[in-house]
Protein backbone atom coordinates (compact mmCIF):
# COMPACT_ATOMS: atom_id res chain seq x y z
CA UNK A 1 0.00 0.00 0.00
CA UNK A 2 0.99 3.07 -1.21
CA UNK A 3 0.63 4.55 2.69
CA UNK A 4 3.19 2.53 4.02
CA UNK A 5 6.10 4.30 2.59
CA UNK A 6 5.39 6.66 5.56
CA UNK A 7 7.09 6.60 8.79
CA UNK A 8 6.27 9.04 10.68
CA UNK A 9 3.94 12.43 11.31
CA UNK A 10 4.39 15.54 11.20
CA UNK A 11 1.70 16.50 13.74
CA UNK A 12 0.65 20.36 13.33
CA UNK A 13 -1.09 22.37 16.25
CA UNK A 14 -2.22 26.48 15.99
CA UNK A 15 -4.04 27.17 18.82
CA UNK A 16 -1.24 26.57 21.01
CA UNK A 17 1.57 27.60 19.44
CA UNK A 18 0.51 31.67 20.55
CA UNK A 19 0.51 30.62 24.21
CA UNK A 20 3.64 32.61 25.03
CA UNK A 21 5.50 31.00 27.83
CA UNK A 22 3.00 28.59 28.62
CA UNK A 23 3.45 26.68 24.93
CA UNK A 24 5.85 23.99 26.48
CA UNK A 25 3.15 22.94 28.75
CA UNK A 26 0.42 22.53 25.84
CA UNK A 27 3.18 20.43 23.44
CA UNK A 28 4.19 18.47 26.61
CA UNK A 29 0.34 18.11 27.01
CA UNK A 30 -0.19 17.38 23.64
CA UNK A 31 3.00 14.82 23.35
CA UNK A 32 1.39 12.61 26.25
CA UNK A 33 -2.34 12.61 24.87
CA UNK A 34 -0.83 11.46 21.68
CA UNK A 35 1.20 8.78 23.45
CA UNK A 36 -2.03 7.73 25.41
CA UNK A 37 -4.61 7.53 22.42
CA UNK A 38 -1.75 5.36 20.34
CA UNK A 39 -1.14 3.09 23.21
CA UNK A 40 -4.90 1.66 21.50
CA UNK A 41 -3.05 1.33 18.34
CA UNK A 42 -1.37 -2.12 16.82
CA UNK A 43 2.02 -0.79 15.95
CA UNK A 44 5.17 0.82 17.81
CA UNK A 45 5.27 4.67 17.44
CA UNK A 46 7.45 7.00 18.89
CA UNK A 47 6.38 10.48 19.71
CA UNK A 48 8.78 13.29 19.70
CA UNK A 49 9.15 17.20 20.11
CA UNK A 50 11.28 18.86 18.05
CA UNK A 51 11.53 22.90 17.90
CA UNK A 52 8.00 23.84 18.01
CA UNK A 53 6.98 20.36 15.76
CA UNK A 54 5.55 17.23 17.31
CA UNK A 55 6.37 14.12 15.10
CA UNK A 56 4.97 10.51 15.57
CA UNK A 57 7.65 8.02 14.36
CA UNK A 58 6.75 4.20 13.80
CA UNK A 59 9.13 1.63 14.00
CA UNK A 60 7.94 -1.49 11.53
CA UNK A 61 4.61 -2.45 10.53
CA UNK A 62 1.34 -0.50 12.08
CA UNK A 63 -2.18 0.05 10.41
CA UNK A 64 -2.24 3.86 8.82
CA UNK A 65 -5.88 3.93 8.99
CA UNK A 66 -5.80 3.21 12.54
CA UNK A 67 -3.27 5.43 13.62
CA UNK A 68 -4.66 8.47 11.61
CA UNK A 69 -8.17 7.57 13.01
CA UNK A 70 -6.64 7.85 16.30
CA UNK A 71 -4.51 11.40 15.87
CA UNK A 72 -7.98 12.41 14.21
CA UNK A 73 -9.35 12.16 17.89
CA UNK A 74 -6.80 14.29 19.85
CA UNK A 75 -7.94 17.48 20.66
CA UNK A 76 -5.04 20.71 19.61
CA UNK A 77 -4.23 18.90 16.74
CA UNK A 78 -5.23 21.05 13.15
CA UNK A 79 -3.32 18.87 10.82
CA UNK A 80 -1.94 15.57 10.27
CA UNK A 81 1.00 15.10 7.75
CA UNK A 82 2.33 11.81 6.44
CA UNK A 83 5.95 12.75 6.01
CA UNK A 84 9.36 11.06 4.70
CA UNK A 85 11.77 11.81 6.81
CA UNK A 86 15.51 12.11 5.14
CA UNK A 87 19.18 12.85 5.94
CA UNK A 88 20.67 15.50 4.65
CA UNK A 89 23.02 13.65 2.01
CA UNK A 90 23.59 16.38 -0.96
CA UNK A 91 21.16 17.84 -3.24
CA UNK A 92 20.88 14.88 -5.58
CA UNK A 93 19.50 12.81 -3.01
CA UNK A 94 17.16 14.76 -2.06
CA UNK A 95 15.98 14.98 -5.57
CA UNK A 96 15.95 11.24 -5.28
CA UNK A 97 13.74 11.16 -2.15
CA UNK A 98 11.39 13.67 -3.32
CA UNK A 99 10.87 12.28 -6.88
CA UNK A 100 10.55 9.04 -5.63
CA UNK A 101 7.84 10.55 -2.80
CA UNK A 102 5.77 11.99 -5.86
CA UNK A 103 6.03 8.53 -7.98
CA UNK A 104 4.31 6.75 -4.48
CA UNK A 105 2.27 8.74 -3.00
CA UNK A 106 0.37 9.73 -6.75
CA UNK A 107 0.07 7.03 -9.16
CA UNK A 108 -1.93 8.71 -11.89
CA UNK A 109 0.85 11.78 -12.80
CA UNK A 110 -2.06 14.17 -14.09
CA UNK A 111 -1.96 16.87 -12.01
CA UNK A 112 0.02 20.62 -11.26
CA UNK A 113 2.29 20.74 -8.43
CA UNK A 114 4.14 23.45 -6.41
CA UNK A 115 7.41 23.21 -4.58
CA UNK A 116 7.40 24.81 -1.46
CA UNK A 117 10.94 24.77 0.01
CA UNK A 118 11.48 26.08 3.43
CA UNK A 119 14.93 26.30 5.59
CA UNK A 120 15.26 26.26 9.10
CA UNK A 121 18.76 25.98 9.12
CA UNK A 122 20.37 28.81 6.95
CA UNK A 123 23.58 26.77 6.47
CA UNK A 124 21.91 24.84 3.63
CA UNK A 125 23.69 25.40 0.82
CA UNK A 126 21.04 26.63 -1.88
CA UNK A 127 18.42 29.09 -0.90
CA UNK A 128 14.58 28.18 -0.97
CA UNK A 129 13.79 29.71 -4.47
CA UNK A 130 16.51 27.60 -5.82
CA UNK A 131 15.66 24.85 -3.94
CA UNK A 132 11.89 24.98 -5.45
CA UNK A 133 13.61 25.43 -8.73
CA UNK A 134 15.93 22.64 -9.21
CA UNK A 135 13.22 20.17 -7.32
CA UNK A 136 10.55 21.15 -9.70
CA UNK A 137 12.26 20.69 -12.60
CA UNK A 138 13.53 17.73 -11.38
CA UNK A 139 9.80 16.31 -10.91
CA UNK A 140 9.13 17.74 -14.38
CA UNK A 141 11.79 15.59 -15.68
CA UNK A 142 10.48 12.19 -14.17
CA UNK A 143 6.87 12.71 -14.61
CA UNK A 144 6.56 14.49 -17.81
CA UNK A 145 2.90 14.25 -17.38
CA UNK A 146 2.30 16.91 -13.99
CA UNK A 147 3.07 20.32 -14.62
CA UNK A 148 4.00 23.51 -12.40
CA UNK A 149 1.28 25.46 -11.35
CA UNK A 150 2.65 28.16 -8.78
CA UNK A 151 -1.03 30.11 -8.05
CA UNK A 152 -3.61 27.12 -7.18
CA UNK A 153 -1.22 23.85 -7.12
CA UNK A 154 -3.13 20.57 -6.56
CA UNK A 155 -0.12 18.99 -5.16
CA UNK A 156 1.99 21.85 -2.72
CA UNK A 157 5.13 19.49 -2.01
CA UNK A 158 6.70 20.48 1.10
CA UNK A 159 10.10 20.47 1.72
CA UNK A 160 11.48 21.67 5.06
CA UNK A 161 15.50 21.32 5.76
CA UNK A 162 15.19 20.70 9.38
CA UNK A 163 18.23 17.96 11.39
CA UNK A 164 15.95 15.69 9.08
CA UNK A 165 14.32 17.39 5.57
CA UNK A 166 10.73 16.71 5.75
CA UNK A 167 8.79 15.84 2.74
CA UNK A 168 5.26 15.90 2.59
CA UNK A 169 2.12 16.75 0.44
CA UNK A 170 -0.72 15.63 2.30
CA UNK A 171 -2.50 17.32 5.45
CA UNK A 172 -5.34 15.32 6.80
CA UNK A 173 -7.63 17.81 8.73
CA UNK A 174 -7.26 17.16 13.08
CA UNK A 175 -9.85 18.31 15.74
CA UNK A 176 -8.89 21.77 16.61
CA UNK A 177 -9.30 22.72 20.04
CA UNK A 178 -6.90 22.35 23.12
CA UNK A 179 -4.71 19.41 24.50
CA UNK A 180 -6.63 17.80 27.35
CA UNK A 181 -5.58 18.02 30.92
CA UNK A 182 -4.34 21.70 29.83
CA UNK A 183 -8.02 23.61 31.38
CA UNK A 184 -8.90 22.25 34.21
CA UNK A 185 -12.01 19.79 35.26
CA UNK A 186 -16.09 19.91 34.71
CA UNK A 187 -18.86 17.31 35.82
CA UNK A 188 -20.90 16.46 33.01
CA UNK A 189 -24.58 15.82 33.55
CA UNK A 190 -24.71 12.97 30.93
CA UNK A 191 -28.38 11.53 30.37
CA UNK A 192 -29.09 9.10 27.50
CA UNK A 193 -29.79 11.46 25.00
CA UNK A 194 -28.51 13.32 22.14
CA UNK A 195 -27.55 16.67 23.85
CA UNK A 196 -25.48 15.86 26.44
CA UNK A 197 -22.27 13.33 25.23
CA UNK A 198 -22.00 16.35 22.36
CA UNK A 199 -22.03 19.02 25.60
CA UNK A 200 -19.18 16.80 27.29
CA UNK A 201 -17.00 16.42 23.99
CA UNK A 202 -17.72 19.90 22.49
CA UNK A 203 -16.30 20.93 26.49
CA UNK A 204 -13.95 18.69 26.57
CA UNK A 205 -12.61 19.80 22.85
CA UNK A 206 -11.16 22.92 24.83
CA UNK A 207 -8.74 20.75 27.00
CA UNK A 208 -11.56 20.34 30.04
CA UNK A 209 -10.96 16.63 31.46
CA UNK A 210 -14.89 15.58 32.17
CA UNK A 211 -16.06 13.82 35.25
CA UNK A 212 -19.66 12.85 34.72
CA UNK A 213 -22.82 12.10 36.95
CA UNK A 214 -26.07 10.39 35.93
CA UNK A 215 -29.36 10.09 37.48
CA UNK A 216 -31.37 7.01 37.16
CA UNK A 217 -34.57 5.77 38.76
CA UNK A 218 -35.34 1.79 39.42
CA UNK A 219 -37.23 -0.29 38.71
CA UNK A 220 -38.81 3.04 36.38
CA UNK A 221 -35.27 2.98 34.88
CA UNK A 222 -34.13 -0.31 32.99
CA UNK A 223 -30.37 -1.73 33.36
CA UNK A 224 -30.05 -0.99 29.68
CA UNK A 225 -30.79 2.44 30.18
CA UNK A 226 -27.59 2.65 32.69
CA UNK A 227 -25.58 0.68 30.36
CA UNK A 228 -26.65 3.03 27.08
CA UNK A 229 -25.05 5.69 29.55
CA UNK A 230 -21.80 3.73 30.17
CA UNK A 231 -21.83 3.38 26.08
CA UNK A 232 -22.23 7.13 25.38
CA UNK A 233 -19.53 7.91 28.45
CA UNK A 234 -17.37 5.11 26.38
CA UNK A 235 -17.79 7.29 23.42
CA UNK A 236 -16.96 10.68 24.78
CA UNK A 237 -13.73 9.08 26.15
CA UNK A 238 -12.55 8.47 23.00
CA UNK A 239 -12.00 11.82 22.91
CA UNK A 240 -12.06 12.86 26.25
CA UNK A 241 -10.05 10.36 28.18
CA UNK A 242 -10.96 8.27 30.72
CA UNK A 243 -14.41 9.63 32.27
CA UNK A 244 -15.33 9.07 36.35
CA UNK A 245 -19.44 8.41 36.25
CA UNK A 246 -21.19 8.64 38.95
CA UNK A 247 -24.69 6.63 38.95
CA UNK A 248 -27.06 8.52 41.30
CA UNK A 249 -30.35 6.43 42.44
CA UNK A 250 -32.78 9.21 42.19
CA UNK A 251 -35.75 7.68 42.60
CA UNK A 252 -36.78 8.40 46.14
CA UNK A 253 -35.96 12.16 45.35
CA UNK A 254 -38.08 12.50 42.53
CA UNK A 255 -41.01 9.64 43.97
CA UNK A 256 -41.17 12.18 46.89
CA UNK A 257 -41.27 15.31 44.91
CA UNK A 258 -44.33 13.79 42.78
CA UNK A 259 -45.81 13.03 46.44
CA UNK A 260 -45.73 16.70 47.14
CA UNK A 261 -45.14 19.34 45.04
CA UNK A 262 -47.30 20.14 41.57
CA UNK A 263 -47.01 17.72 38.99
CA UNK A 264 -46.69 20.83 36.66
CA UNK A 265 -43.75 21.65 38.20
CA UNK A 266 -42.06 18.03 39.11
CA UNK A 267 -39.58 18.59 35.94
CA UNK A 268 -38.03 21.71 37.34
CA UNK A 269 -37.67 20.98 41.18
CA UNK A 270 -36.34 17.57 39.57
CA UNK A 271 -33.63 19.14 37.45
CA UNK A 272 -32.71 21.58 40.53
CA UNK A 273 -32.17 18.49 42.77
CA UNK A 274 -30.17 16.98 40.11
CA UNK A 275 -27.99 20.36 39.88
CA UNK A 276 -27.19 20.20 43.55
CA UNK A 277 -25.94 16.70 43.25
CA UNK A 278 -23.72 17.20 40.46
CA UNK A 279 -22.42 20.15 42.03
CA UNK A 280 -21.46 17.89 45.30
CA UNK A 281 -19.56 15.39 43.30
CA UNK A 282 -17.77 18.69 41.38
CA UNK A 283 -17.06 19.99 44.17
CA UNK A 284 -15.35 16.57 45.94
CA UNK A 285 -13.70 16.18 42.35
CA UNK A 286 -12.54 19.52 42.30
CA UNK A 287 -14.57 20.40 39.31
CA UNK A 288 -14.45 23.84 37.97
CA UNK A 289 -18.01 23.87 36.19
CA UNK A 290 -21.06 21.66 35.58
CA UNK A 291 -21.87 20.85 31.79
CA UNK A 292 -25.25 20.32 30.35
CA UNK A 293 -26.39 19.74 27.03
CA UNK A 294 -29.73 22.47 27.12
CA UNK A 295 -30.45 24.73 24.48
CA UNK A 296 -32.59 27.63 24.84
CA UNK A 297 -36.47 26.72 23.93
CA UNK A 298 -35.64 22.87 23.25
CA UNK A 299 -38.56 21.76 26.00
CA UNK A 300 -40.47 23.50 28.70
CA UNK A 301 -37.79 23.01 31.07
CA UNK A 302 -35.39 24.78 28.79
CA UNK A 303 -36.89 28.44 28.50
CA UNK A 304 -34.96 31.16 29.72
CA UNK A 305 -37.41 31.08 32.69
CA UNK A 306 -36.83 27.51 33.37
CA UNK A 307 -33.00 27.66 32.75
CA UNK A 308 -32.65 30.62 35.49
CA UNK A 309 -34.84 29.02 37.89
CA UNK A 310 -32.51 25.88 37.49
CA UNK A 311 -29.46 27.87 37.04
CA UNK A 312 -30.00 29.75 40.76
CA UNK A 313 -29.54 26.58 42.61
CA UNK A 314 -26.07 26.16 41.25
CA UNK A 315 -22.72 27.96 43.16
CA UNK A 316 -20.60 26.70 40.12
CA UNK A 317 -20.67 27.98 36.82
CA UNK A 318 -22.89 26.12 34.59
CA UNK A 319 -21.86 25.67 30.90
CA UNK A 320 -24.01 24.61 28.28
CA UNK A 321 -22.05 24.66 25.05
CA UNK A 322 -25.18 23.49 23.10
CA UNK A 323 -27.37 26.62 23.87
CA UNK A 324 -27.60 28.34 21.03
CA UNK A 325 -27.46 25.88 18.26
CA UNK A 326 -30.99 24.03 16.34
CA UNK A 327 -31.35 20.36 16.95
CA UNK A 328 -29.99 19.67 13.62
CA UNK A 329 -27.09 21.36 14.26
CA UNK A 330 -26.45 18.78 17.61
CA UNK A 331 -27.30 16.09 15.77
CA UNK A 332 -24.49 16.37 13.14
CA UNK A 333 -22.02 16.69 16.10
CA UNK A 334 -23.33 13.63 17.33
CA UNK A 335 -23.06 11.90 14.35
CA UNK A 336 -19.72 12.42 13.53
CA UNK A 337 -18.48 11.44 17.19
CA UNK A 338 -20.92 8.36 16.91
CA UNK A 339 -22.51 8.75 19.97
CA UNK A 340 -26.11 9.48 17.78
CA UNK A 341 -26.82 5.89 17.30
CA UNK A 342 -26.34 4.83 20.69
CA UNK A 343 -28.51 7.72 21.98
CA UNK A 344 -31.78 7.00 19.80
CA UNK A 345 -31.88 3.38 21.22
CA UNK A 346 -35.47 3.92 22.99
CA UNK A 347 -35.28 3.31 26.45
CA UNK A 348 -36.93 5.08 29.38
CA UNK A 349 -35.27 8.22 30.98
CA UNK A 350 -35.57 8.98 34.64
CA UNK A 351 -36.98 12.45 33.56
CA UNK A 352 -39.77 11.67 31.42
CA UNK A 353 -41.66 8.92 34.01
CA UNK A 354 -43.34 11.43 35.82
CA UNK A 355 -43.17 14.41 33.40
CA UNK A 356 -46.74 16.28 33.32
CA UNK A 357 -49.12 16.95 30.07
CA UNK A 358 -48.71 20.64 30.56
CA UNK A 359 -44.91 21.38 32.54
CA UNK A 360 -44.55 25.43 33.25
CA UNK A 361 -43.37 26.66 30.72
CA UNK A 362 -42.31 30.64 32.47
CA UNK A 363 -41.60 29.25 36.31
CA UNK A 364 -40.81 32.08 38.73
CA UNK A 365 -37.96 31.23 41.16
CA UNK A 366 -39.65 32.92 44.04
CA UNK A 367 -43.25 30.36 43.22
CA UNK A 368 -40.61 27.34 42.92
CA UNK A 369 -38.79 27.84 46.02
CA UNK A 370 -42.12 28.21 48.21
CA UNK A 371 -43.54 24.72 46.36
CA UNK A 372 -39.85 22.98 47.41
CA UNK A 373 -40.59 24.51 51.00
CA UNK A 374 -43.14 21.47 50.74
CA UNK A 375 -40.04 18.87 51.20
CA UNK A 376 -38.64 20.13 53.85
CA UNK A 377 -39.47 17.28 56.32
CA UNK A 378 -37.24 14.24 54.38
CA UNK A 379 -35.60 16.20 51.63
CA UNK A 380 -32.44 16.45 53.15
CA UNK A 381 -31.74 12.76 54.30
CA UNK A 382 -33.06 11.77 50.79
CA UNK A 383 -30.13 13.90 49.69
CA UNK A 384 -27.68 12.55 51.73
CA UNK A 385 -29.07 8.97 50.58
CA UNK A 386 -28.86 9.77 47.23
CA UNK A 387 -24.94 10.71 47.58
CA UNK A 388 -24.28 8.02 50.05
CA UNK A 389 -25.62 4.93 47.80
CA UNK A 390 -24.10 6.64 44.62
CA UNK A 391 -22.33 3.98 42.36
CA UNK A 392 -18.94 5.62 40.76
CA UNK A 393 -17.01 3.97 37.90
CA UNK A 394 -13.90 4.87 35.82
CA UNK A 395 -15.09 4.69 32.25
CA UNK A 396 -12.80 4.26 29.57
CA UNK A 397 -12.38 4.66 25.68
CA UNK A 398 -13.88 1.43 24.11
P1 LIG B 1 -30.28 15.11 26.50
O1 LIG B 1 -30.44 14.81 25.05
O2 LIG B 1 -28.87 15.47 26.86
O3 LIG B 1 -30.87 14.06 27.37
P2 LIG B 1 -32.69 16.60 26.56
O4 LIG B 1 -32.92 17.32 25.32
O5 LIG B 1 -33.36 15.29 26.77
O6 LIG B 1 -31.11 16.42 26.74
P3 LIG B 1 -33.50 17.39 29.21
O7 LIG B 1 -34.01 16.04 29.48
O8 LIG B 1 -34.31 18.59 29.53
O9 LIG B 1 -33.04 17.60 27.72
O10 LIG B 1 -32.15 17.55 29.96
C1 LIG B 1 -31.38 18.70 29.87
C2 LIG B 1 -30.00 18.40 30.39
O11 LIG B 1 -30.08 17.98 31.77
C3 LIG B 1 -29.35 17.24 29.69
O12 LIG B 1 -28.69 17.64 28.51
C4 LIG B 1 -28.39 16.72 30.72
O13 LIG B 1 -27.23 17.52 30.78
C5 LIG B 1 -29.19 16.93 32.00
N1 LIG B 1 -29.95 15.70 32.33
C6 LIG B 1 -31.23 15.41 32.04
N2 LIG B 1 -31.58 14.20 32.48
C7 LIG B 1 -30.50 13.69 33.10
C8 LIG B 1 -30.21 12.45 33.77
N3 LIG B 1 -31.10 11.49 33.89
N4 LIG B 1 -28.96 12.29 34.27
C9 LIG B 1 -28.03 13.25 34.14
N5 LIG B 1 -28.24 14.42 33.52
C10 LIG B 1 -29.45 14.65 33.01
MG1 LIG C 1 -32.86 13.85 28.13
Amino acid sequence: MAHMMYQAFLIKYAEIAIKGKNRHLFEDALVSNIRQQLKRVDGSFTVRKENGRIYVETEGDYDYEETVEALQKIFGIVGICPVVLVEDNGFDALAADVVAHVDAAYPDKNFTFKVDARRARKNYPMNSMEINAALGEKILEAFPETRVDVHSPQVMVHVEIRPMINIYSTELPGQGGMPLGTAGRAMLLLSGGIDSPVAGYMVSRRGVSLEATYFHAPPYTSERAKQKVVDLAKKVAQYSGEIKLHIVNFTDIQMYIYEKCPHEELTIIMRRYMMKIAEHFANEGNCLGLVTGESIGQVASQTMQSLAVTNAVCTLPVYRPLIAMDKQDIVHVAEKIDTYETSILPYEDCCTIFVAKHPVTKPSLKHIEKSEMHLAEKIDELYQAAIETTETMVIEAE
